[in-house]
């Protein structure tokens, strides 16, 4: 499975992750690579020290890190 652009990712407390962790460096919880209801890729642009939004743009759900 080819990789064409560099996902971004984050952990279920929502730190920032690279593509290639299975768990975060910082908290040692599972890395999320896209929404787990519908596999859409978190968007590519990210504020350094803003949490993730807590829902995802395509389907609307409630994401592992949202209040
Ligand atoms: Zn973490
Ligand atoms: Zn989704």
């Amino acid at each position: 499975m080819a990789i064409d652009k560099l996902a971004i990712s984050y952990c279920r407390q929502g730190h920032l992750c690279t593509p290639s962790d299975r768990f975060c460096t910082k908290c040692g919880e599972i890395v999320y690579h896209a929404c787990p209801n519908c596999g859409h890729s978190y968007p590519d642009v990210i504020v350094v020290g803003k949490k993730p939004d807590s829902f995802c743009s395509n389907c609307g759900e409630k994401q592992p890190w949202g209040d």
